[in-house]
């Protein structure tokens, strides 16, 4: 069964786009789907109005609770329904763990200065962040969930282990990564990694993931050794 993801936006023509690309473009259709849903289909009045000015006053318009549930009850898509908030719950690995072994996502993507409290309240909208900053809609920020999310479905990534030993994966970034040419620019490749000494390249790469978790991210350097000193 493939993972169903249901997009609803004011800009349809948004999407896949990069997700029509490389790993998740070669996947979709087969290992996941994609149903886009204009909201403006939705809006009954002769203008289609999705927006309306905010109660109370203040800069902007707002979408309106009844087009946008109209549009939700309508598609009907499968998992969860995440609103895409700056308000949200922070998206990380985890949750993109969760979508990618549920059965799909339904993801709102909201315009203007956010959309009515009411329709979030009565259709359980999960209100999902991308990260500490404003943008102009939720679209890019469904085009990363999604992105996250599609590559770690089944059968999408190429090599299955390339997912486990990455960034996030156990709370480590990850080390620094080499290619031919062996010297360039008169920087060679670390030696140890040349030395095909198998036990040493994974000690070697343990200690900078660990190094530069502790020097780039100690919020997770602390979670994942709780007490340990930042060096
Ligand atoms: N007035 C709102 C911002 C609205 S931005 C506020 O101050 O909180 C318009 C839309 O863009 C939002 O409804 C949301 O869907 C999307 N959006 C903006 N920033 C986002 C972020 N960091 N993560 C996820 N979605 C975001």
């Amino acid at each position: 069964m493939s993972f169903a993801a249901t997009v609803l936006t004011l800009y349809p023509a948004m999407f896949p786009g990069p997700l029509g690309m490389a790993l998740a473009g070669r996947a979709l259709g087969d290992k996941w789907t994609l149903d886009v849903r204009d909201i403006r289909d939705s809006a009954t009045d002769r203008h289609r109005s999705v927006d309306d000015t905010p109660a109370g006053g203040g800069p902007g318009m707002v979408m309106r609770a009844d087009v946008l549930a109209r549009a939700i009850d309508s598609a009907g898509g499968a998992g969860p329904r995440l609103l895409m908030s700056p308000r949200g719950r922070p998206f990380d690995q985890t949750l993109a763990r969760d979508l990618a072994a549920g059965p799909g996502v339904t993801i709102v993507c909201g315009r203007f200065e956010g959309v009515d409290e009411r329709v979030i309240e009565r259709r359980g909208l999960i209100e999902v962040s991308i990260g500490d900053y404003i943008l102009s809609g939720g679209e890019i920020g469904a085009l990363a969930v999604l992105d996250a999310v599609v590559r770690l479905l089944p059968g999408v990534m190429g090599n299955a282990t390339s997912a486990d030993e990455e960034s996030f994966s156990d709370d480590l970034l990850e080390h620094p990564q080499y290619t031919r040419p062996a010297e360039w620019e008169g920087a060679p490749i670390p030696p140890v990694l040349m030395s095909g000494d198998h036990g040493k390249i994974a000690a070697w790469r343990r200690d900078a993931r660990l190094r530069l978790t502790a020097a780039r991210r100690p919020d997770l350097f602390e979670r994942r050794i709780p007490g340990e000193p930042v060096r």
